[in-house]
C-alpha cells in the first residue's frame, strides 16, 4: 500500500475534527460565544488542571470527559501523548474539544499540538481565550498599559528549570513597562532578587494575583522588597505576578468582590 492509498478501514470513517480552545482564566462568563458553541457541539473533551468546573458544567451530559492534568511540577498525561490522543480521537470521527486554561497560544503550548494535528491531515479550529495576565489585571483593578505609567507589557514564563530562569534581566528592568510572570509562583522570591540585583528599585509595585477572576481571588499588594516575605505558604496556584507602577492604581480602581472574600 502505497502513502496516498487510503487504508479500506478507517477510509469508512469520516474524520473528526479538533477545536482547540481557550477557557479564559477561570469567570465562565469569560469563555467566547465561539468557544461556548464548539462546546456544547463536542463529542469528547480533553482538559486541564486550569479548567474550571463551572466551565465542564457548561457541557452537555453525554459529553465524554479526559483529564490530562498538567499540575504546576507533575504533567499527568506527557505532551507527546495528548497530541497523539488528539489525534485519534479525531481519527475515531469524533469533534474534540481540547479545552485549555487562558489562551492556547499563550504559555499553552499549542503550537505543538496543532503541529502534530496539521503533520496528521486532522482539520482543526483555534479560538483564541482571555488570558490570565488580561483577566487577571482586569479582576485586580490593574491596568496592563497606562499613560502614565507603563507603554509596554511583558507576559513571560517564571516558571524555574533547575532552580533558576534565565531571562533577559535587563530587558525586564527597563522603566515604563509592566512585567507579567505566569507560572512564577515558586519563584517570587528568586525573581523579585534578580529584578533588584538588574537595577530596579526595590519599592517597584508587585502584586500577585491568586486565582484570579474566579469568587476565590485573592489579590496581594507590596513591593519587589517586600512581597516575598509577605506571601505565606497558604497562596495558591495558579497565581501570575505583576510588577511595575500600574500596580500602584490598585486601591483606587479596585472593583471585583469576590464571593470568597
Ligand atoms: N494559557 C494560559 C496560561 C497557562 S500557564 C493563559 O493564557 O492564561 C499557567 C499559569 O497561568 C499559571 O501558573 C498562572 O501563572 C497563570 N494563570 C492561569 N490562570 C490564572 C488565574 N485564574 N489566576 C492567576 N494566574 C493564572
Amino acid at each position: 500500500m502505497t502513502a496516498e492509498t487510503p487504508n479500506p478501514a478507517s477510509a469508512q470513517l469520516p474524520i473528526g475534527e479538533v477545536y482547540l480552545v481557550g477557557a479564559g482564566p477561570g469567570d465562565p462568563e469569560l469563555l467566547t460565544l465561539k468557544a461556548l458553541r464548539l462546546l456544547k457541539q463536542a463529542d469528547v473533551v480533553v482538559y486541564d488542571r486550569l479548567v474550571g468546573a463551572d466551565i465542564l458544567e457548561l457541557l452537555e451530559p453525554g459529553t465524554q470527559r479526559i483529564f490530562v492534568g498538567k499540575e504546576p511540577d507533575r504533567h499527568t498525561l506527557p505532551q507527546d501523548d495528548i497530541n497523539q490522543l488528539l489525534v485519534e480521537l479525531a481519527r475515531q470521527g469524533l469533534r474534540v474539544l481540547r479545552l485549555k486554561g487562558g489562551d492556547p497560544f499563550i504559555f499553552g503550548r499549542g503550537g505543538e499540538e496543532i503541529e502534530t494535528l496539521m503533520a496528521a491531515g486532522v482539520p482543526f479550529q483555534v479560538v483564541p481565550g482571555v488570558t490570565a495576565a488580561a483577566g487577571c489585571a482586569a479582576y485586580a483593578g490593574i491596568p496592563l498599559t497606562h499613560r502614565d505609567y507603563a507603554q509596554a507589557c511583558v507576559l513571560i514564563t517564571g516558571h524555574l528549570k533547575d532552580g533558576t530562569l534565565d531571562l533577559n534581566w535587563p530587558m525586564l528592568v527597563q522603566p515604563r513597562q509592566t512585567v507579567v510572570f505566569y507560572m512564577g509562583l515558586k519563584s517570587v522570591r528568586h525573581i523579585c532578587a534578580k529584578l533588584r540585583e538588574h537595577g530596579m528599585a526595590p519599592d517597584m509595585p508587585a502584586a500577585l494575583v491568586e486565582r484570579g477572576t474566579t469568587p476565590q481571588q485573592q489579590v496581594y499588594v507590596s513591593t519587589i522588597a517586600q512581597l516575598p516575605d509577605r506571601l505565606t505558604s497558604a497562596v495558591r496556584s495558579p497565581a501570575l505576578l505583576i510588577v511595575g507602577e500600574v500596580v500602584k492604581l490598585h486601591p483606587q480602581l479596585d472593583w471585583f468582590r469576590p464571593a470568597a472574600s
